[in-house]
C-alpha cells in the first residue's frame, strides 16, 4: 500500500489549501497527479477539489490527515498552465484559489457521483460538430484593411495583443473568422493540435457567431460556453475544450477560464463591453484575464472594438497593444448613418416621441424598412406617484422606487425584485388617481401601438425575454423581416447584423451625462455608437447608397459627447476623455480596489470599513473615506464602501494581500468584499 499526502484546492472562502491522505489500495493503483480532480470529505460534506501538488509529508499530523474519498481517474488532468492561470486570478483578486478554480467547472462535473460525467465522456463522439450545410457558404474577399489586419494576427510571433479597432459593420467577424482559419491551418500543418477562444459580450450574440462559425468550418468542432447551457451540454462542452476535441470554443466570460490545452489564438469581440466584468463572486474582468493567459501561452490576443475602452486605447497609443484600423464599413456601398440630434427643448413630446422622430419612423413604414428605438429602461414607468399627497413607490425594503409593470399589474423592485400589485388608490391619501412618472418601454411600446395601430411593433428587454429561448427567438423575427418597429434596452444595441435597419431612434439618453459614476460618459458613448452601428449595414440595393439614420432626443445638443457622435469621432471622443481621467487622477492612470461591507445598521458597516482603513500601514496606497453606496439599502441591508487608489499597480497589489489576512483575521460579523479594477463605483 503506498501513501501520498494531497495538496487540494477547495471552494472555501480560506486562504490555503488543504491537506489529504491518499492510500492506494492495491499495488498498482496509480498514483494521483497533480491537475486531477479528487472528491474529499469537507466538514460534513462530500466536495470536489483540485489536487494542486502531491507530496510525501504534511506540516499537519499525518494521524489526523482525512482521507481522499476518490480520484476523478476518468479525467485527464488540468495542465499545469490551466493552474498557473487560476492562481494568478486569486492572487490578482485576492481570492483563494479554490474559489477560482471549482466555481467556474460545470455543476455535474463536481458532483459526488459520476454518472454525469461518465455518460458525458461515453457521449464524447456527440459534441462533434452537426453535419456540414448543403449550401456551400459564401466567403467576402477580404478588403485590404481586413487582410493586413489577418495578416498581423495570424503571422504575429509569440504574445500580442491587437486592438482591432473597427468602425461598426467594418467586418471584424470577417477578420476573426479568417484570423481562427490561418492560425489553425499553420498548426496543423505543422502537425500540431490548436485551439481558438473567442469571447462575446452577450448570450444572446451567441447563435449568430455560432452558425457563421459553423457555416464557414464545417469540418471543425465549434462548442458555445455560457451559463445558459443545460448542464449536460455544458458538461459535454467544457469536456469537449478540456480534453482539446473542440477546435473552437465560442463563450461568454466564463469561458474564458475554459481548460483549453492547445490555445493558439483568444479574441474578445467588443472588447469594452462591461458584462467581461463579473459582478459577484471572484470580480473579474474577462478581457484582462484572456490577455493574462495569451501572455502565458505567448499567443495572439485580438481585442475588438468600435469603441475600445479608454483603458485599451491608451495602452494601443503607448505602444503596448498593436492597433489595428479598419475605418470603413465592408458591405458595398454601406455607409457610416448620419447622426442627427433632436433637441427637447424645443421638440414637444407629451408621449416621449417627438415630431421628427415619428415622422421618421412613419417614412420607415411606407417603405417597409426596419426601425429601432433604444431606451435603457425597462418596465412601463419607473415611479409610481400620487399629485394629491406626494406619495412615491418606495421600496420599503431599497433605497430605490419599485418601477411599474403594466401588463403584468405590477409595481416591482429591480434591486431586491420585491413585487406588489398596483395599488388601486393612494396607500397614504386614498386618492384614486395614481401617476405613472417618466417612461420605459412598455409605455412607449403602448404609445406606438396607438400612433401606428398597423405596424408589427416589437420589444425586446429583460421582462420579454424572461423564458429560456424566448429571446433568440425574437430576434429570428427581426432578421426574417417580421417586425417593423423594434423597440428595446441594451439588449438590442449589441453587435447584431440587422440587415433591414435604416433608422435608429434614441430616447432619453441624457440621464447618463450627469452621474456620478465617472464611466458612465464612456459607456453612453459606446452604448450609442453601438446601437447606431445596427442601422444601414446592408450593401446598398441598385447601386444606390440609401444612407441609414439615427436621431438622438436631447436636452443638450451642444454637449461634447453628442458632438463626437455626430462626427462618428470616437478618437477625439478618447482623446478628451483620457485628457479628463488624467487630469482627475481615475483609472487608467490610477488603481483602485473597493472594500464592500453589508450589514443591517449602515453604522455596522461603516464601523468595520473605518477599522479596515486604519489596519496596516499603506505606503503609495490611499484609502478614502469610508461612504454609503450610492443605493444604500438592498432588501434590508444596508451596504458602505472604502475606495482605495494606488498610482503603482504592484504597489496596490503588495498592500491587498496583507491587508485581506488582516481582515479575515478580525473575523468580522458582517459580509464583505473586496474588488480590484472596480467599474461600479
Ligand atoms: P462588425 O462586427 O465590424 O460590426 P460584421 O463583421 O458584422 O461587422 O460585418 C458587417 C457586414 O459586412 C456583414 O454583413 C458581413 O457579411 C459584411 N462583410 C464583411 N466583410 C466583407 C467583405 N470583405 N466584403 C463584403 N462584405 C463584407
Ligand atoms: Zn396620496
Ligand atoms: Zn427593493
Amino acid at each position: 500500500m503506498s501513501h501520498r499526502i494531497l495538496s487540494i484546492a477547495l471552494d472555501a472562502p480560506l486562504d490555503t489549501e488543504f491537506d489529504y491522505l491518499w492510500v492506494g489500495d492495491e499495488p498498482d493503483t496509480p498514483e494521483p497527479v497533480a491537475g486531477q480532480f479528487a472528491l474529499v470529505p469537507f466538514g460534513r460534506r462530500e466536495v470536489l477539489g483540485l489536487i494542486v501538488a502531491v507530496k510525501n509529508d504534511s506540516d499537519l499530523d499525518a494521524g489526523k490527515l482525512r482521507q481522499v474519498i476518490a480520484i476523478r481517474r476518468q479525467l485527464p488532468p488540468v495542465a499545469p498552465d490551466w493552474i498557473a492561470l487560476c492562481r494568478f486570478a486569486a492572487d490578482y483578486y485576492q481570492r483563494p484559489l479554490g474559489e477560482v478554480a471549482l466555481p467556474c467547472l460545470p455543476k455535474s462535473l463536481r458532483s459526488e457521483k459520476t454518472v454525469a460525467l461518465d455518460r458525458a465522456l461515453k457521449k464524447r463522439s456527440l459534441a462533434k460538430t452537426d453535419p456540414a450545410p448543403d449550401q456551400p457558404v459564401s466567403r467576402p474577399v477580404l478588403n485590404d484593411a481586413q487582410q493586413q489586419a489577418v495578416d498581423a494576427v495570424a503571422d504575429a510571433q509569440g504574445f500580442h495583443t491587437h486592438l482591432l479597432f473597427g468602425v461598426t459593420g467594418s467586418g471584424k467577424t470577417e477578420v476573426y473568422l479568417h484570423a481562427a482559419e490561418r492560425v489553425l491551418q499553420r498548426e496543423i500543418a505543422a502537425g500540431r493540435q490548436a485551439q481558438v477562444l473567442m469571447l462575446v459580450p452577450e448570450i444572446n450574440l451567441t447563435p449568430q457567431l455560432e452558425a457563421s462559425v459553423r457555416a464557414r468550418f464545417p469540418q471543425l468542432n465549434v462548442v458555445t460556453l455560457h451559463s445558459q447551457l443545460a448542464e449536460g451540454e455544458r458538461l459535454r462542452h467544457w469536456i469537449a475544450a478540456h480534453l482539446g476535441d473542440a477546435d473552437i470554443v465560442l463563450g461568454t466570460r466564463l469561458s474564458v477560464l475554459a481548460s483549453m490545452p492547445q490555445l493558439k489564438l483568444i479574441i474578445v469581440d467588443e472588447e469594452h463591453d462591461p458584462s467581461y466584468k463579473q459582478q459577484e463572486g471572484l470580480r473579474y474582468s474577462a478581457r484582462d484575464l484572456a490577455i493574462w493567459r495569451a501572455h502565458q501561452q505567448q499567443i495572439p490576443v485580438v481585442l475588438g472594438s468600435a469603441t475600445p475602452s479608454v483603458e485599451s486605447w491608451q495602452h494601443a497609443d503607448s505602444g503596448r497593444y498593436r492597433r489595428l484600423n479598419l475605418t470603413q464599413r465592408a458591405a458595398q456601398n454601406a455607409q457610416l448613418p448620419r447622426v442627427g440630434l433632436i433637441n427637447m427643448e424645443v421638440s414637444k413630446a407629451p408621449d416621449g416621441l417627438s415630431p421628427p422622430l415619428i415622422d421618421a419612423l412613419r417614412a420607415r413604414l411606407e417603405r417597409q424598412e426596419q426601425s429601432l428605438l433604444f431606451l435603457n429602461r425597462r418596465g412601463y414607468a419607473p415611479v409610481m406617484h400620487c399629485d394629491a399627497c406626494g406619495w412615491i413607490s418606495n421600496c420599503r425594503r431599497c433605497t430605490a422606487f419599485m418601477v411599474l409593470h403594466k401588463p403584468e399589474r405590477r409595481l416591482r423592485c429591480h434591486h431586491c425584485s420585491l413585487e406588489l400589485r398596483i395599488p388601486v388608490s393612494c396607500p397614504t391619501c386614498g386618492n384614486v388617481d395614481l401617476q405613472p412618472l417618466g417612461r420605459g418601454t412598455q409605455r412607449v411600446e403602448e404609445y406606438l401601438q396607438t400612433l401606428f395601430p398597423q405596424a408589427r411593433v416589437l420589444r425586446i428587454d429583460a421582462d420579454s425575454t424572461r423564458r429560456k429561448g424566448s429571446a433568440q427567438a425574437a430576434f429570428d423575427t427581426v432578421h426574417r423581416g417580421e417586425v417593423d418597429i423594434l423597440l428595446g434596452t441594451q439588449m438590442v444595441a449589441k453587435g447584431h447584423d440587422f440587415q433591414r435597419l435604416t433608422l435608429v431612434g434614441v430616447i432619453n439618453p441624457d440621464t447618463a451625462l450627469f452621474s456620478q459614476d465617472y464611466r458612465a460618459g464612456e459607456r453612453l458613448f459606446a452604448q450609442l455608437m453601438q446601437v447606431s452601428g445596427r442601422a444601414g449595414r446592408a450593401a446598398a440595393q441598385d447601386g444606390q447608397a440609401t444612407r441609414a439614420e439615427v436621431l438622438i432626443q436631447t436636452r443638450y445638443p451642444q454637449h461634447p459627447l453628442y458632438r463626437a457622435l455626430l462626427a462618428h469621432d470616437y478618437e477625439g471622443f478618447a482623446r478628451s476623455t483620457l485628457e479628463e481621467r488624467r487630469s482627475a487622477g481615475l483609472p487608467p492612470f490610477m488603481f483602485q480596489a473597493l472594500l464592500r461591507a453589508e450589514a443591517r445598521q449602515l453604522q455596522v458597516a461603516l464601523d468595520f470599513l473605518t477599522q479596515a482603513r486604519t489596519l496596516l500601514d499603506h505606503d503609495g496606497v490611499v484609502i478614502n473615506d469610508p461612504v454609503p453606496m450610492t443605493i444604500t439599502r438592498v432588501a434590508g441591508v444596508e451596504r458602505a464602501q472604502l475606495l482605495l487608489e494606488s498610482a503603482s499597480r504592484p504597489q496596490l497589489q503588495a498592500f491587498l494581500k496583507p491587508w485581506m489576512h488582516a481582515l479575515r483575521e478580525l473575523k468580522p460579523r458582517l459580509r464583505w468584499s473586496l474588488e480590484v479594477d472596480p467599474v461600479d463605483i
